[in-house]
């Protein structure tokens, strides 16, 4: 068939703010017949991360923070699969459906990657096989699970130093996602030691890393300062300037050579882009960014576009635009827009956005913020706007009321402490062992 009598097949790879941002624009400019859009992405929701670290130490309700993929969008085709490989001669995705395991070949005219970030331990050794990332809603689910395992551990047990062990909790990475992770746990901590009788407050360490000079790195220092100086108060020891160098089953060794004995590492010290394209012919930065020009169109590829934390974006100053949500929710529009605009025959514009600032909430009813001009705002004023510009940013009504409950019930109410193992291969065989049932594997349909 003629491509010009049919629609232009887009394709869209990964749901999370970029792929969605663009999908949505899309199907809001697209004239009916110019364009079909396919989303291909592994998960059949989009995950709201800002509100990750609140879900690790159960703030939040891990579904809450999730928004389904379908309800986002109104007549693009969603594809529930794992994207494999790019066949770029062929003008393919290939991709695996993540229920089935079926192989299948998508094809496409234009092309959109939007998979994000993976974490990156930096090949360190002994680190990759021991740290919990905080990274996906699985990270954050296991995250809290581990939290409460700890206290359950030290709990039954009367030996001092795997108490001790069992109880320190280290956080490497000092940049939003570590501040704010090590402000949640410490909130955890406070809130369910009373159901602990034999722990006391000051067995409890929480440890944070920061390999630079200062917390909130890249942020105005004062963001920093405030953030250690409140941290500290609560009880978390700060250590900067000094960088993971192993880590091994007793715990990780510094840099400097110290030794931390630890059963927990939770690692936010690196985000590298998605590595699943690694093996197409897409330039790539020496991180492992897919080179694109100020229109999101891939250096080199009239067809293949990139947005979000997998590109390097030139911000036309000669540096990048960092790796956010703020800006990957308007980069998406922008690249929609190009395409439409090559559909019709007509120039691309390039991105330009000026950031709105950054925050870090830090738990117990405190943050801080950099606002326009870089201002600098910190408390709980702070924490307010925190609150009220995430609560207004997750998508869909349902979601932010059922947020907002869940603020107000913890004011009320001390954190769940419930252990949650559902899912896992050993509760699945009890609950088959409890119905008289053979035991089998629920976790994939096998359809
Ligand atoms: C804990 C945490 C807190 C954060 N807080 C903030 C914040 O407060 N403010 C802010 O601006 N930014 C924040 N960020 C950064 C922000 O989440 C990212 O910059 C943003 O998600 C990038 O959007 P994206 O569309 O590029 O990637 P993502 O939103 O990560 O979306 C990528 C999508 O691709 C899918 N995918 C990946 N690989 C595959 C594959 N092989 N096959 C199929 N699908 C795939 C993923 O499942 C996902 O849906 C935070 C990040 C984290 C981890």
């Amino acid at each position: 068939m003629n491509r010009a009598s049919r629609p232009a097949r887009v394709v869209i790879l990964g749901g999370g703010f970029g792929g969605i941002a663009v999908a949505q624009r899309l199907e809001r400019r697209l004239r009916p017949g110019e364009g079909e859009i396919t989303l291909i992405s592994r998960e059949n929701f989009s995950l709201f991360t800002p509100m990750l670290p609140e879900v690790s130490s159960g703030e939040l309700d891990v579904r809450h923070v999730v928004t389904p993929i379908r309800s986002q969008l109104r007549h693009a085709h969603f594809v529930l699969a794992d994207v494999r490989a790019l066949d770029v001669d062929a003008h393919e995705v290939q991709i695996t459906h993540t229920l089935t395991g079926r192989d299948e070949r998508i094809g496409y005219e234009q092309l959109v990657i939007a998979l994000g970030s993976s974490t990156s331990t930096f090949g360190l050794p002994g680190v990759a096989e021991r740290v919990f990332a905080l990274k996906t809603l699985e990270d954050a689910g296991i995250l809290r699970n581990r939290l409460v395992w700890l206290l359950e551990l030290a709990d039954s047990t009367s030996d001092p130093a795997l108490r001790r062990r069992y109880l320190t909790v280290v956080v490497v990475g000092g940049g939003f996602t570590g501040v704010e992770a090590t402000g949640e746990f410490v909130e955890l901590f406070h809130s369910v030691l009373r159901f602990y009788p034999s722990i006391d407050r000051a067995m409890v360490r929480i440890i944070l890393i920061e390999g630079g000079p200062v917390l909130l790195p890249g942020l105005p220092p004062r963001m920093g300062s405030y953030s250690a100086a409140n941290l500290r108060k609560r009880g978390v020891e700060i250590i900067t300037g000094d960088g993971v160098a192993r880590a091994d089953d007793d715990g990780i060794v510094l840099q400097s050579g110290a030794r931390i004995e630890t059963a927990t590492i939770v690692w936010s010290a690196g985000v590298a882009p998605s590595p699943t394209i690694g093996g197409s012919p897409l330039p790539r930065t020496k991180r492992g960014a897919i080179v694109v020009g100020r229109d999101f169109r891939v250096e080199g590829f009239r067809d293949i576009w990139a947005l979000g934390d997998c590109a390097a974006i030139p911000d036309g100053a000669g540096g990048f635009y960092p790796p956010t949500a703020q800006h990957a929710i308007r980069e998406g529009p922008v690249l929609a827009d190009n395409i439409i605009a090559t559909l019709r025959g007509q120039p691309t514009k390039p991105f330009s956005f000026n950031a709105l600032g950054m925050m870090a909430s830090l738990g117990a009813r405190r943050a801080v913020a950099q606002l326009p001009g870089n201002h600098v705002l910190t408390g709980f004023l702070a924490w307010f706007l925190w609150r009220s510009y995430y609560l207004l940013r997750l998508p869909g009504l349902d979601r932010k009321l059922r947020v907002a409950f869940d603020w107000t019930l913890e004011l009320l109410f001390p954190r769940d402490i419930a252990e949650l193992r559902v899912y896992s291969r050993e509760a699945q065989s009890s609950a088959a062992a409890d119905a008289g049932l053979p035991p089998h594997d629920a976790e994939l349909p096998h359809i």
